[in-house]
């Protein structure tokens, strides 16, 4: 559990993190990005995946804004689940996040970058050593895929962070900055369906903010989580729904914990033509979690039905 070491750096404004990150790109070092580093530590402590050099984004002055159209990256999901600023879906989402704790430091940037999740890999160095490790983490073995084997170029590990699904169905824009400049995208296309690539994050870009358009305000939704002990545990699934007031039409539901990303089921939604049961049928069908999880697939699975119900009917 000693944590290994590496060198911090404390940039005191987006330009020097840029620069910073730049620097160490053309030097060849390796380096994270650091919000709260409440998912961060943990990692490094179990010699996951560490760098040798780690980028703060703490002393950076405004990126902790909170309101209805705008989050920056270091707000705290503490704050924004007390906040009557944010949109309450944002605020009921972010108070489901681990316990009251980690939630003092824990961010929404970390949240949407979060790493994927697996029982192989999130574990002690000793003990993955004693499986002689995967191919996620598999110093320099060339170890296979622990869930699927005999492939090596995917990983399966589970995206299971809770707000990308009520911020994909508020239809939420992700804003990136790296030494390339900024760009921003819809969240929906932000995932990438690879446990160790995990997003389109290029070498030294950071998620700065996200943003909803000024209509936001008329929707309104729910986000519900199947997790093990309610007062800390990641989502072993969690479906999040969202519509205009009024107007079926318009409803929008995505799911987490379920895959290596987290989904916006817009074909489904469509298929289903407002029948909220069909629906969960067909997101039912749509997801295959595998078995990298506390609780089993099968189950975690038939809870979607579950879950799509309790949030749409909410
Ligand atoms: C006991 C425990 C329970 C937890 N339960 C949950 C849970 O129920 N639900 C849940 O969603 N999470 C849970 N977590 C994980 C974590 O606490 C949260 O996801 C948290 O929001 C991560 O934010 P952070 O600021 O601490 O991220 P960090 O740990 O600082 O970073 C997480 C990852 O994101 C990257 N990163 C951070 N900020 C940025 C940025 N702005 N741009 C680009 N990359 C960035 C880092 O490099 C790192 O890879 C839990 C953690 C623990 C220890
Ligand atoms: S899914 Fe496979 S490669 Fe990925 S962390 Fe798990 S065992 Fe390792």
């Amino acid at each position: 559990m000693l944590m290994p070491p590496f060198e911090l750096y404390l940039p005191v404004s987006i330009t020097a993190a840029c620069e910073k990150a730049a620097e160490l790109l053309a030097g060849g070092f390796e380096f994270d990005w650091i919000a709260g580093g409440t998912d961060l530590i943990p990692n490094y402590k179990w010699h996951i995946n560490s760098k040798p050099h780690v980028i703060s984004l703490a002393n950076i002055d405004g990126l902790d804004s909170i309101s209805m159209t705008e989050v920056g990256c270091m707000a705290r999901l503490h704050d924004i689940s007390e906040s009557t600023e944010a949109h309450p879906l944002v605020a009921s989402a972010a108070g489901k996040v681990a316990s009251s704790l980690i939630r003092r430091n824990a961010t929404i940037g970390g949240n949407l970058c979060l790493d994927t999740r697996c029982f192989w890999f999130n574990q002690s160095e000793e003990w993955r050593s004693s499986i002689d490790w995967c191919h996620k983490c598999d110093c320099g073995t060339g170890a296979d895929c622990r869930v699927i084997p005999n492939q090596n170029d995917l990983c399966v590990a589970t995206y299971q962070g809770d707000l990308a699904p009520a911020l994909m169905v508020l239809d939420a824009t992700v804003h990136l900055i790296g030494p390339n400049g900024p760009r921003k995208m819809p969240l929906v296309d932000f995932y990438r369906l690879d446990g160790m690539t995990k997003n389109v994050l290029e070498k030294g870009e950071f998620l700065l903010k996200v943003t909803f358009s000024a209509d936001v305000s008329q929707m309104v939704g729910s986000y519900q989580k199947l997790r093990v002990r309610e007062s800390w545990d990641f989502p072993e699934a969690g479906v999040a729904a969202a519509w205009v007031k009024g107007d079926r039409e318009t409803l929008k539901v995505a799911t987490t914990a379920l895959e290596s990303i987290p989904r916006r089921h817009d074909e489904q939604v469509e298929q289903a033509e407002g029948d909220i049961k069909q629906l969960a049928q067909l997101i039912f069908k749509a997801v295959k979690p595998v078995n990298n999880t506390s609780l089993p697939p099968r189950y975690r699975r038939n809870m979607i039905k579950v879950l799509v119900k309790r949030a749409c009917s909410e």
